[in-house]
């Protein structure tokens, strides 16, 4: 019995963690081909994950609403515990809820780099190749099928039986019309600077720092990159922004706020209690109306090939990297059943 393959799209947090997880899935051995225009190590707009913080956040807020997502969040991170702000010096002016937990944080780059090794450590086969999106999704699939028979000689058109979409807010170029419409960037701009912060800290919703300018989309954090020497401090929300371009002035109210509020005084070694930068940057996050897209197309073959989605995570790749992957290892285990 020929084995059966699968074609992945993407090499970003969601392609990396699926292409391990559908490997690593003891009641199936898939042959896989994961293929991406850009890998870690790349730099572009058109590529998110390295762009990120990234830790794990709490989402939920003070709302009543959010009652019960507080709730899980207790059970996801240790020591988890809804703060009295009264006596909290580190407070700042204002605030309404806080929360304090143990957290992980990643060295993006690093983490990146250490799943493409341990994918292609896991045999499987990996290219870089832009796939032709000018034709719809029936041409991704055609292309992608294409693109492993010629990598390849193992690998046959009728072997292909599924292919996992993971393109992020690429998808919008072939998933049609309707559906491209719910996909939108949330621009997110981000500082390296020397050091490793002490803490991970983010603060959000909190009064503009001058009456002259709109800064509610956007938020303040500092993540440490844990091994690197580094620290990221954020950023923005914009909704809908497809600028790549740094925007100092954002740059200034960052740090400005990091430094009015005290949030990584350790890090201040530069000239006059300055932070050192490194970088700055620009990423956009994969928004999509409803959520993320994580399920099969529609009920019927694409070019004989079972297609499943998983893309649109937003703010929040690294974070259900590993849950979105069990999902489409689950429907790729099912639809290898039929
Ligand atoms: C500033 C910032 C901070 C963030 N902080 C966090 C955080 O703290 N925690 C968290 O969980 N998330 C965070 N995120 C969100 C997270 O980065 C994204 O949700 C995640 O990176 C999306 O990953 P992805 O793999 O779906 O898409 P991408 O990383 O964009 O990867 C898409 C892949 O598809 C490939 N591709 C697309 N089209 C084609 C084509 N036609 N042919 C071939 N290849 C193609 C690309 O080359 C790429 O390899 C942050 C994002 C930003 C911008």
């Amino acid at each position: 019995m020929p084995q059966k393959h699968i074609t992945i799209l993407g090499a970003g947090i969601t392609g990396l963690t699926t292409a391990l997880k559908l490997n690593s899935d003891p009641s199936a051995q898939y042959h896989i081909t994961l293929i991406a225009s850009h890998y870690p190590g790349d730099e572009s707009i058109d590529y998110t994950s390295p762009k990120a913080g990234a830790d794990w956040s709490p989402q939920a807020t003070s709302s009543p609403a959010d009652a019960e997502m507080r709730e899980y969040d207790k059970n996801v991170v240790k020591d988890f515990a809804v703060l009295d702000l009264e006596k909290e010096d580190a407070a700042p002016e204002g605030a309404v809820m806080g929360v304090r937990c143990q957290t992980i944080c990643l060295d993006v780059p690093q983490h990146l780099q250490y799943l493409l090794e341990k994918v292609r450590e896991a045999g499987v086969n990996v290219i870089r190749s832009v796939v032709d999106v000018s034709h719809g999704l029936e041409g991704v699939v055609q292309d992608a099928k294409r693109i492993a028979m010629e990598s390849t000689y193992a690998v046959q058109d009728s072997d292909v039986f599924a292919l996992v979409n993971c393109t992020g807010l690429g998808a919008r170029h072939f998933v049609g019309e309707e559906e491209a419409a719910k996909l939108f960037p949330i621009r997110g701009q981000t500082i390296t600077v020397k050091g490793e912060a002490a803490m991970d800290r983010t603060y959000d919703d909190f009064p503009p720092i001058s009456s002259s300018i709109d800064d509610e989309n956007e938020l303040t954090y500092v993540i440490p990159r844990p091994g690197s020497g580094t620290t990221i401090f954020g950023g923005c929300k914009q909704v809908g922004n497809w600028d790549p371009k740094v925007d100092e002035e954002l740059n200034g109210r960052m740090v400005e706020r990091i430094k009015k509020w005290r949030l990584a005084e350790e890090l201040r070694t530069g000239k006059e209690g300055d932070f050192e930068v490194v970088s700055s940057q620009v990423g956009l996050r994969p928004g999509r109306k409803g959520g993320p897209r994580v399920e099969i197309e529609g009920k019927e073959k694409v070019d004989g090939v079972w297609v499943v989605h998983s893309y649109g995570h937003a703010g929040a790749g690294y974070q259900s990297s590993v849950g979105c992957s069990e999902k489409v290892a689950k429907i790729v285990n099912e639809l290898a059943r039929l």
